[in-house]
């Protein structure tokens, strides 16, 4: 650090020094960082991944996942789950995790806080809209958009397109994009996002949809791993009223599995002796759960496709989201003047059918309805 940053923090600790101190071995240091694409000087007190996490919570692209649907419109209520609020469980799901084995909480926060951000409107029903709308140019798929987003799209600083984010955090987004890849091993902040990411949808997937009537306790209960959280909630408590009953059960969900990850997860990395985070990332140890628990979770995951996602009712929402997406991406192709001007200017180097897919894909899911209904239906 230099002499100025030491005359500005006098008695401060570092983030180095807190790393430092905080870590375990195998966690991403900030002074191993790759960097950035553009290089930046450092700032006096907030680590590189500090940064990125706020870079990322700053972006449009972010806020607006506020506006955009998980599983559930707006239309269906205000209590369950948007893509914001999911990201929000997901980062706070993923911290735990990582305080409690010593990982780098600055990166898993960054990471967590960008993992979605690349969602078009209407979740997973505009992506597959998207990517059918694209097929000739290569498709749509939110993990890579995520990273156009960041290189390329969200334009607010002075001297370098996107966000200029670290490498981790990148190449971490890099490897969700390209799950089929078996050469990526990431970092193990990245395996645990993606880990919480899954413990976070199952519970609160679970959660509104026995609140929005989709589906009771009573048939929930066909799945073991429920089966097995009420018969524990029940050897506590009774008497619970049918709404702290389901709260329970959903608190119940997400500690089974945190804890099972960390039981999974701790003992191996504490007496595996690994020296860095690179040696960790190669190593055979994986953070995940346990062979027991992700079986139940895919039990689980299986019945919420059938039950769930596949509801009549998510059914015709999702039909009239792609029917509406395929229109408005038709209409943008036949009038580009409609497009704002930097994305017009964008789409003499990428092309208009791409333009106008990352053009929707930043839409939120009242805006795309506004659009559509303004010029389009
Ligand atoms: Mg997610």
């Amino acid at each position: 650090m230099s002499s100025d940053n030491a005359i500005l923090l006098p008695g401060l600790q570092t983030y180095k020094e807190r790393e430092a101190v905080l870590l375990a071995p195998y966690a991403m240091r900030s002074i191993d960082s790759k960097g950035r694409k553009y290089a930046e000087p450092e700032h006096p007190y907030r680590g590189p991944f500090q940064r990125d996490r706020d870079r990322i919570l700053h972006c449009s692209a972010y806020r607006r996942l506020s506006g955009k649907m998980q599983v559930f419109t707006g239309e269906m209520g205000d209590y369950h789950r948007t893509r914001l609020t999911h990201t929000h469980e997901v980062a706070s799901i993923a911290r735990t995790i990582g305080r409690a084995l010593q990982l780098n909480e600055d990166l898993i926060e960054a990471l967590a806080l960008f993992h979605d951000i690349g969602h078009p409107p209407f979740g997973h029903a505009g992506e597959d809209a998207l990517n059918e709308c694209l097929r000739d140019v290569g498709g749509f798929s939110h993990n890579e958009h995520a990273l156009t987003i960041a290189e390329e799209i969200d334009v607010r600083y002075h001297g370098f397109p996107g966000l200029n984010l670290t490498s981790e955090v990148l190449d971490g987004q890099g490897v969700r994009a390209d799950k089929q890849n078996p050469d990526l091993k990431p970092l193990l902040e990245v395996q645990l996002v993606d880990a919480a990411d899954s413990i976070t949808y199952d519970a609160h997937d679970t959660d509104d949809a026995v609140k929005l009537g989709l589906l009771t306790l009573d048939e929930l209960a066909e799945v073991s791993l429920i089966r097995e959280m009420l018969r524990r909630v029940n050897e506590r408590y009774s008497n619970l009223s049918p709404r702290v009953l389901r709260q329970t059960l959903v608190h119940e969900l997400i500690d089974y599995q945190v804890s099972d990850v960390l039981r999974q997860c701790g003992q191996l990395l504490a007496t595996a002796e690994l020296q860095n985070a690179q040696q960790a990332r190669l190593s055979p140890i994986s953070i995940e759960p346990s062979d027991l628990v992700a079986s139940q979770k895919s039990e689980l995951e299986k019945f919420l496709y059938d039950r769930v996602y596949r509801h009549p009712e998510i059914i015709r929402v999702r039909e009239q989201a792609q029917s509406r997406l395929r229109k408005i991406f038709a209409g943008y192709l036949r009038e580009p003047g409609r497009l704002p001007k930097r994305y017009l200017t964008r789409s003499e180097s990428v092309g208009l059918p791409r333009t106008v897919g990352e053009y929707i894909a930043g839409m939120t899911d009242r805006f795309c309805n506004e659009q559509y209904e303004r010029h389009f239906s």
